[in-house]
């Protein structure tokens, strides 16, 4: 396997003459809100059907050059994915996993008919941006350097097909920690009127349309007075799946803890799928399978649930207080945040951030 120094190195830096002055980065890292502060640069590459990837680069953020006849302003033919870049307390950058979210840009690509990127490529472009930019990887608690990779099709051409020209991108945006306050349970609507995903459809892939789907069942949670939107399987609108944006997990007073299978329609979570590992090392007895709204419903009302928790990048773990849904409205135990969800939220972001030994191999240094 290539080093991180190889990967990103295939990536040419070419520096703005225009960063943004330190002050001004200084008080955009001071108190980020997410996702609408911007590093300096981009690293990009650009494929076509009969070159394949070339100019793999690193550049001056900006607007982007787009025919209004791009395939992906038509048929969103468009796929992304979010990871962070940690700072240690020496000073070092390191990143989470990025080769499982290499991984699943690979799966997403191939169900969009979009081009492979290679694992090398992906982390490569990911480790030239950071070097790029490493002056804005905060160093605050919990705080980071949000990534997003994506690509989309770039060809000027209507027919519906394949498009034979793509754009791979990463940018950053500098995030503080997500609980300010402390961590804060949070309310969950359950959607039983819409769907983001069916069977054979695309809720496997972080593609643009999977979110689109999900945002007006987003308003009408809020609409109820809930934060998140909760989603059931569209075969038989009986099966909890997961959030718009986040994996869930259900414990038991038993200390067993239970996630939705994997069924296709489901986003497979790089944090879901690090914390089933922590949990099983810690002596949880861990299964995945199909569970049924109502048996969630009456688990929280007899108490054999005793604490619902959301997970995902963004987040990280997320403790879920009350569950509701056209003809129930339920409080999980006290409402509070539960010691397994605190746990295993600590477990993780003591890794991610340095303060406990990386005994999984997980983190890559930047
Ligand atoms: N489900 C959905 C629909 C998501 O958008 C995300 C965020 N990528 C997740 C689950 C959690 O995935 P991860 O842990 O890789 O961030």
């Amino acid at each position: 396997p290539q080093s991180v120094d190889e990967m990103a190195g295939a990536f040419d830096v070419r520096r703005t003459d225009a960063p943004l002055p330190a002050e001004e980065r200084a008080a955009a890292l001071a108190s980020p809100r997410f996702g609408t502060v911007f590093t300096d640069h981009m690293a990009r590459a650009t494929w076509s059907d009969a070159t394949g990837w070339s100019d793999r680069r690193v550049e001056r953020y900006g607007p982007l050059m787009l025919d209004p006849a791009s395939s992906v302003l038509h048929y969103g033919q468009e796929i992304f994915e979010g990871l962070k870049a940690y700072r240690h307390d020496d000073g070092s950058v390191w990143s989470f996993r990025p080769e499982a979210n290499a991984a699943r840009f690979a799966r997403s690509a191939a169900r969009l008919a979009l081009p492979q990127l290679s694992t090398a490529d992906f982390v490569g472009a990911v480790a030239a941006l950071v070097r790029t930019d490493l002056d804005w990887v905060p160093d605050g608690e919990e705080a980071s350097l949000y990534l997003r990779p994506f690509m989309y099709a770039s060809e000027a051409f209507l027919g519906v097909r394949p498009s034979m020209e793509a754009e791979f991108l990463v940018i950053a945006s500098p995030v503080g920690p997500y609980f300010a306050g402390g961590v804060k349970p949070v309310s969950i609507w359950v959607s039983e009127d819409h769907h983001r995903a069916g069977p054979g459809g695309t809720g496997d892939a972080k593609c643009g349309g999977n979110y689109a789907a999900s945002l007006l069942p987003q308003v009408l949670a809020h609409e109820q007075g809930c934060e998140q939107v909760c989603f059931l399987d569209a075969a038989t609108n009986t099966a909890i799946e997961e959030l718009g944006g986040m994996n869930v997990f259900f414990v038991r007073a038993d200390g067993s803890v239970e996630t939705p299978e994997l069924t296709g329609s489901i986003l497979e979570g790089v944090t879901r799928s690090s914390i089933l590992r922590l949990l099983t090392d810690r002596g949880h007895d861990v299964v995945e399978r199909r569970i049924p709204l109502t048996e969630v419903r009456s688990g929280i009302q007899d108490g054999s649930i005793t604490e619902v928790f959301a997970c995902g990048t963004a987040a990280v773990v997320t403790p879920i207080g009350r569950l509701a849904g056209t003809d129930f409205d339920l409080t999980i135990a006290d409402g509070g945040a539960g010691d397994v969800t605190m746990t295993v939220r600590g477990e993780l972001t003591d890794i991610q951030n340095g303060r406990a030994a990386d005994t999984h191999g997980w983190m890559t240094r930047l």
